[in-house]
């Protein structure tokens, strides 16, 4: 029986195999899809301390190769459901079944996607996902922001402290988010509101130059010319393997501030938790937590 099996080779994952390793734990690291998690897909980061300006993936290969020099075992393997038997875990995947003491679970979010013409194409060349991330790159110039939840909003009063002018898109004409940043947003003279609005293409040559809107009440089209585009329509986290821990409405994993989920044994990791912030660097914190907490539990069951 292993001691511990990390969920998700991410920045949470591989910072929790670096400590967990280093505390001389028997640990395996379960990933679907290939190191690196979210971050991976961006193509320049300036906010992680260390790197003035790094790419995901380059990023990603650092964390993996410090985890690997102490020795981490990674296995490919999709997780379908964990299972709780007191002290002991079975981690089930699509290659087999695996028993451990603790388990992490660092298997991220993802967010939600537009599902129109463009949105692949120009995602880390025009579209983004994340304002914190990549608001820099656009300085004095138009984007869109769609979305009219807490997200899309505070993301959009922080673009409008960076870009020329924010066109927020919102499919319905009053928006979800909290009244407080409403206002705030209202009374920005460089947020312009597009209600009853959806994008149905996002079009360009080489770069992003201008978004199609639809009016959902009459069907009339328009083209904005936009030079970015940030969809901010909700957040989908990797927690759909996993029904025994507590979750909010939203799917996000709760867990204390020692990353303890609702079942002694399990911790999380990450943006599959529910937290405020979901950037690298709050990933490799939450990480060090978890694993030193896994540490103690283990050491509590000897
Ligand atoms: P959200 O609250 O689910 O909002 C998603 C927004 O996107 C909604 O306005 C929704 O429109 C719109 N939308 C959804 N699917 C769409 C589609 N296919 N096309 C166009 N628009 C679409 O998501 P969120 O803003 O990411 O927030 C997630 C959770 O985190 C919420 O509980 C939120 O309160 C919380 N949060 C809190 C803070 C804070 O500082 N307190 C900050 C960020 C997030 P409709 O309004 O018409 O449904």
């Amino acid at each position: 029986m292993k001691d511990l099996i990390i969920i998700g080779a991410g920045p949470a994952g591989f910072t929790a195999a670096i400590y967990s390793l280093r505390a001389q734990l028997d640990v395996l690291m379960l990933e679907k899809t290939g190191p690196g998690g979210q971050i991976a897909l961006s193509d320049v980061i300036e906010n992680y301390p260390g790197y003035s300006e790094i790419s995901g993936v380059e990023l990603m290969q650092k964390f993996e190769e410090q985890a690997k020099k102490f020795g981490l075992v990674m296995e490919s393997a999709e997780v379908t459901a964990v299972e709780d038997h007191g002290e002991k875990k079975i981690v089930k995947t699509t290659s087999g079944d695996h028993e451990c003491k603790a388990v992490i679970i660092c298997s991220g979010a993802k967010p939600r996607k537009l599902g129109v013409p463009g949105e692949q194409e120009f995602t880390g060349r025009g579209v983004s996902y994340c304002a914190t991330c990549d608001a820099f790159f656009f300085k004095g110039k138009d984007v869109a922001s769609v979305g009219g939840g807490d997200t899309a909003v505070k993301e959009s009063l922080f673009l409008s402290k960076m870009v020329n002018r924010v066109e927020v898109v919102h499919r319905r004409d009053a928006l979800r988010a909290e009244k407080i940043i409403q206002e705030k947003a209202f009374a920005s003279p460089a947020i312009n509101f597009n209600w009853d609005s959806v994008v149905t293409s996002i079009n360009g040559e080489n770069s992003v130059e201008s978004v199609t809107l639809k009016n959902v009440k009459d069907d009339s089209e328009k083209e904005l010319p936009v030079q970015g585009v940030f969809v901010f329509v909700g957040i989908l986290p990797n927690t759909d393997f996993i029904n025994i821990v507590e979750k909010d409405e939203g799917g996000f994993i709760k867990a204390n501030d020692k990353m303890e989920t609702s079942v002694p044994g399990l911790f999380v990791a990450g943006d599959a938790r529910v937290t405020p912030l979901r950037q690298v660097a709050t990933a490799v914190g939450d990480a060090a937590i978890a694993a030193t907490s896994a540490e103690a539990y283990i050491e509590s069951l000897e």
